[in-house]
């Protein structure tokens, strides 16, 4: 049995979780390393390639008739030995298997993807499937899913494999690097998983218990049965459930409206969330709701999704974002490399760059907005030309959806305000219909430091003063402008920031679900300026 031992790390989301230690194996240089000979490797690539096509046909088995179809194309795809043949060719110049799959595949997708014939172009995304499976075949990154109420522990923890994974069960998070404002700790935080970070790497057996006492900053290898039960009494009292089924729409001590909409990451929270707490759907994330790259394009699949949460709101509004892809939101073969693309290829630079992907979800969008109040929220809008770009692909698609008698409705397009050149000079955005404070991306653009680099935490987090500058001189702008005009950053869901941002002028508030209570009764507390009855005496 382990012995006992204690951890130190960072709260990402607080909370107290038990489980077995599920250990991420990173993609090792031993993976990518040479083998001994070039039959070895030669081999090795074979047999990863028939481990895949193995994975594949259990898959096709149990999917159904849409899937099968992608499937077995990948299938018929990896059995022709051409794909393999020419990763053999890099074997044989001096590449490991590994990196031979990589490059010869990453080639080959590159060629799909100057193709002319946008269904081939489309296709692009399938090689990308197979890329990574083989790779993961050959690196022993798994790309399934571990098991319920297990403890994931590796370096960090990519946003898709949190959301694939059953969370209901427990369990907890713990990177040895990860930082307080990724993704992934935002998910976590709205999914109430208890998670740790920046514990520095530590050495723990797979399948020990540990437990993630997310309170306290501390995990504790093989715990004694009074160590849990001691870490979970000192777990605060949530809030009565009465206070969360309160209105949309708070009023202030001076008798100000202020609204308060939901942000949704996977149409899964709408289950817990009741509507008539929330003035609808302030900021639906779709970047998790896509897990490969093949669902980046399923119009079918967007549209439904888009559709059910617009049947959840009602009559009230929903504001779905387009895909963010980027950053440390990355799918293989659509983003720029993880810890550049903060600043490269990301958001709507990223859509208008690969036009296949906002056409797909744009079409989406406009089938789904036949069906309730919908706007659509662009993101990463730094210059007005972006806005205009993914307008007319919207026009264009609507054209095309009328012509082929599919019923079709234009959206409201805003946009996320989080780039500082953007929210500098919003009067030039006169053609969005709405806007959104991004405060979290604002925030790491402003100080030069990447959310997800726990080395620069501290100037991440000294960015309150600056962004709140940005945000009042954006608010003077937009004044002009007549356009509404909310935040959607987690400092709203941040009871300790809602004064200055009450003082600032917002009056609609995006926020977590389950920090809603908090925020609620903090603006009905606070006079419309941001300051109690009291201080205004
Ligand atoms: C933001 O940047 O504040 C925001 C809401 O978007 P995201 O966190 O998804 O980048
Ligand atoms: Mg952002």
């Amino acid at each position: 049995m382990a012995e006992t031992l204690e951890i130190t790390g960072i709260s990402a989301s607080p909370g107290v979780g038990v489980g077995r230690v599920h250990l991420a194996a990173d993609i090792t240089a031993d993976a990518l390393a040479l083998g001994e000979t070039l039959a070895a490797e030669s081999d090795k690539l074979r047999r990863a390639v028939a481990t895949a096509i193995a994975e594949l046909e259990t898959l096709a088995d149990r999917s159904d008739e849409e899937s099968t179809g992608i499937l077995d194309f990948q299938i018929e795809m990896l059995l022709d030995p051409a794909l393999v043949e020419m990763a053999e060719d890099r074997i044989v110049a001096g590449d490991s298997a590994a990196l031979a799959w990589f490059g010869a595949l990453d080639d080959y997708i590159a060629g799909i993807e100057e193709a002319p014939d946008e269904q081939l172009r489309a296709r692009a995304i399938d090689i990308v499937d197979i890329r990574n499976r083989v790779l993961s075949a050959l690196t022993g990154r798994p790309l399934e899913d571990f098991a319920p109420g297990s403890v994931f522990v590796g370096k960090d923890l990519e946003p898709s494999i949190f959301l694939a994974h059953d969370w209901t069960s427990g369990g907890g998070i713990v990177l040895f690097e990860g930082s307080v404002s990724s993704h992934v700790a935002m998910l976590a935080r709205s999914r109430s998983v208890p998670m740790l970070v920046a514990t520095g790497r530590f050495a723990v057996p797979a399948g020990v218990r540990l437990l993630v006492d997310a309170n306290g900053g501390r995990a504790v290898i093989a715990p004694e049965d009074a160590d849990v039960r001691e870490a979970k009494s000192k777990t605060p009292a949530t809030k009565p459930s009465a206070a969360r089924r309160e209105g949309g729409v708070i009023e202030t001590a001076d008798g100000v409206a202020i609204r308060l909409s939901a942000i949704i990451n996977d149409p899964l929270e709408l289950k817990a969330v009741d509507p008539a707490s929330f003035a609808g759907i302030g900021l639906m994330r779709t970047e998790f709701l896509v897990t490969s790259p093949a669902d980046v394009v399923d119009e079918e699949r967007h549209y439904f999704i888009y559709r059910h949460a617009l049947e959840w709101a009602g009559d009230a509004p929903v504001i779905v974002r387009m895909l963010d892809l980027g950053g440390d939101k990355t799918l293989p073969g659509l983003g720029a490399r993880r810890s550049e693309s903060f600043m490269g290829l990301r958001g709507i630079r990223l859509l208008l760059a690969r036009p296949e992907l906002a056409r797909a979800q744009a079409r989406a969008l406009l089938r789904a907005a036949v069906h309730g109040d919908l706007g659509v929220l662009l993101p990463m809008v730094t210059v007005p030309d972006e806005l205009d770009a993914m307008r007319t692909f919207f026009e264009e698609e609507r054209a095309d959806l009328s012509g082929s008698g599919v019923e079709a409705r234009m959206p409201e397009i805003g946009m996320m305000v989080e780039v500082p050149a953007a929210a500098l000079m919003l009067e030039r955005f006169s053609r969005s219909a709405f806007f959104s404070f991004g405060t979290n991306d604002l925030a790491q653009y402003l100080m030069a430091a990447a959310r997800d680099d726990h080395s620069v935490a501290p100037l991440y987090n000294a960015a309150t003063s600056a962004v709140l500058r940005v945000i009042a001189q954006g608010m003077a702008l937009a004044e002009t402008m007549n356009k509404p005009i909310g935040v959607c950053g987690e400092m709203a869901s941040d009871p300790r920031h809602i004064p200055a941002l009450m003082a600032a002028g917002l009056r609609h508030f995006s926020v977590t679900p389950n920090r809603a209570a908090d925020i609620r009764s903090t603006i009905g507390a606070l006079c419309s300026d941001g300051r109690t009855v009291a201080e205004r005496k």
